[in-house]
């Protein structure tokens, strides 16, 4: 078991903060008159009832999201979108100006713009090229030269690439680490590797997030959640802004919550149609190399991306032109859309003059 002192780990003026007194969480018991946070009472411009506060920590949502992934309400941060939980997570472990965190490219750019936007250094250690796996020997050197360095980001399913990161390698780290390891398992639902989220007790530097952005298709509500130990959930609510998660989100993801099954029923369609879009570039001679990926999405390799890319746009179609990224040069990747979608990406590429 591995045991990080995270009074150490956090910043110090934060172990020194209490959470913002939300007015509504001031008293106890039942209450029916609330004169206390000078909100309107007849009601909302807009109509609809906008005109009260939302629960500050959303506890009717942790409730149901415990129940559903086997974990106490206590070790679940939720955020405006997973994008939030990664932004406090650098803000109450990393000095600006003074500590780093790590990623490995190519890998989902959040973490070196939150990084960036803090004033917090990003150190960066590639995947090995071709497999995309960890490069963990080069990964622990880099965290013994800098001892700065305060937040390891892995991100399995990985983004761009599809693969899921070896957990054997991610042990490793997480023994050898003595920060917080957040992995980002925006795409968990996809695969049938087990969430790391079942290890939460084993290691107390381990953060998991994952969204409501993909296999539940509700990137418009903008409900990330962060998974940790109770104490590291405490600092993230210490410094949150006090609603950061509207009414109208908590009571969608309620109804969400209640339908995992549709969530399932979503995932095997696209789950399908991947197998369908993998097997159709695999046909095509334009397509140097189409890399396996756990993922709603596929990374793929053709010798002229950025005429492709533009070709693609002008037959209507968008894709993720990623042959700038470290080691992607010529690559694309495409999420995996609905069958009429697909077939109109195929169609597109079909038609497409190499030279
Ligand atoms: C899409 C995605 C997210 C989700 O971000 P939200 O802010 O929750 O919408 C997080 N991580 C990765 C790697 C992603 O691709």
């Amino acid at each position: 078991m591995s045991k990080t002192d995270l009074k150490k780990w956090v910043r110090p003026h934060i172990l020194q903060m209490k959470p913002y007194a939300a007015a509504r969480l001031e008293f106890e018991g039942p209450a029916s008159v609330f004169l206390d946070a000078n909100e309107n009472p007849y009601g909302s411009v807009s109509g609809g009832s906008y005109n009260r506060y939302p629960d500050p920590l959303q506890v009717a949502v942790k409730a149901k999201l415990a129940e559903l992934q086997g974990l106490c309400p206590d070790q679940i941060f939720l955020g405006n979108g997973s994008d939030e939980c990664i932004d406090l997570l650098i803000r109450i472990g990393c000095e600006p100006g003074k500590d780093s965190v790590l990623y490995c490219p190519p890998v989902f750019s959040m973490y070196e713009h939150a990084a960036k936007a803090s004033n917090v250094g990003v150190e960066e250690v590639l995947l090995e090229p071709e497999t995309f796996q960890l490069d963990v020997p080069a990964v622990l050197k880099r965290i013994r030269e800098n001892e700065n360095i305060r937040i390891l980001f892995l991100c399995s399913p990985n983004n761009p690439t599809g693969n899921l990161i070896r957990v054997q390698d991610i042990e490793t780290l997480l023994r050898e680490f003595p920060g917080i390891v957040l992995i980002d398992e925006a795409y968990q639902d996809f695969t049938d590797a087990p969430s790391w989220i079942k290890r939460l007790g084993e290691f107390n530097n381990l953060a998991v997030i994952q969204t409501f952005s993909k296999s539940w298709g509700m990137a418009n509500a903008r409900l990330g959640m962060l998974y940790a130990d109770p104490e590291l959930v405490h600092f993230l609510n210490t410094i949150k802004m006090p609603y950061n998660v509207n009414e109208h989100t908590q009571q969608v993801i309620l109804q969400a919550l209640e339908h995992p099954d549709k969530r399932d029923a979503f995932v095997r369609a696209m789950n399908a149609e991947r197998v369908n879009l993998e097997a159709e570039l695999d046909q095509l001679p334009l397509v140097i190399k189409r890399y396996p990926t756990d993922a709603n999405y596929i990374l793929f390799k053709v010798a002229e991306a950025d005429k492709l890319y533009e070709h693609l746009v002008q037959h209507g179609v968008i894709v993720r032109n990623r042959n700038k990224a470290p080691l992607c040069s010529g690559c694309l990747r495409v999420s995996v859309g609905n069958r009429e979608e697909n077939e109109k990406f195929l169609n597109a590429l079909k038609n497409f003059k190499p030279g």
